[in-house]
């Protein structure tokens, strides 16, 4: 899944889907989407109409209509075709404060409108180094279930992205996503195995043509959550193609 961020310009939609159409019609056991800016989706969900490739958006508004100017609903994304929405990615977290309560009322209201929400969580370094890692993604994963039930989790993915391999070129190893993986897992099994066995836990954070085919290795690692590395055509089709 890539997630393109601010970036973009008509242009390079255009182009940038035309090319990955080629590895994603190559690879047709691999799901793959893309989320482009809002202004994009309707460019896109053209582009995209005789594909299988899947559009996603960044991030939902908490309300569906009304006096909430620069917002964009869920239930408006449904229009333009979107499957996905990404929740309580760290840049929110961080740059507007979104914290896990609000997190949590997101992915509601993401489902509520028949999406699939693909929440992120993950630690930033300070945490990391203090190996605070599994404490904090239970947190996080905990005010999601406090709020929508475990049950929640059958129409939703889990990004698992530590945020000090978010941009910064450092992949985590798959030794250490793995575990991270498997640790998410055995916290949802405590309040039901199937949905901890059946759950898609997608890493990101640097994921590159390189390094992809490394973690897909790894039994709890389901896909990957790729930034930098969406916006290059020949990078995005060397992930598809290691997750053939
Ligand atoms: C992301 O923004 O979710 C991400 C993983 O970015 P990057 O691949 O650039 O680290």
């Amino acid at each position: 899944m890539g997630n393109w961020k601010l970036n973009g310009s008509k242009t390079m939609v255009a182009e940038l889907i035309k090319a990955l159409k080629v590895p994603a019609t190559e690879c047709p056991t691999v799901a793959v989407a893309i989320c482009p800016p809002v202004l994009f989706l309707g460019q896109a969900q053209t582009l995209l109409a005789d594909s299988a490739i899947i559009l996603g958006a960044q991030d939902a508004s908490l309300n569906t209509e009304g006096a909430y100017t620069g917002e964009n609903s869920a239930r408006m994304y449904s229009e333009f075709d979107v499957q996905y929405v990404l929740v309580g990615h760290s840049e929110r977290r961080t740059l507007h404060q979104e914290d896990d309560a609000l997190v949590a009322e997101k992915f509601a209201v993401i489902q509520q409108a028949g999406l699939t929400p693909v929440l992120c969580i993950g630690e930033t370094n300070e945490q990391f180094e203090a190996k605070e890692t599994q404490a904090v993604v239970e947190r996080q994963l905990q005010a999601v279930i406090d709020k929508c039930g475990i049950t929640a989790l059958n129409k939703a993915v889990i990004a698992y992205e530590p945020v000090w391999a978010i941009g910064t070129g450092k992949t985590a190893t798959p030794e250490i996503a793995q575990q991270v993986h498997a640790d998410i897992r055995a916290f949802l099994a405590n309040s039901d195995a199937e949905i901890a066995n059946k759950v898609q836990i997608l890493y990101g954070g640097s994921v590159k043509g390189a390094s992809a085919a490394g973690l897909f290795a790894m039994p709890d690692i389901d896909g990957a959550l790729v930034g930098g590395a969406a916006l290059n055509a020949d990078e995005f089709a060397a992930i598809i193609q290691a997750g053939a």
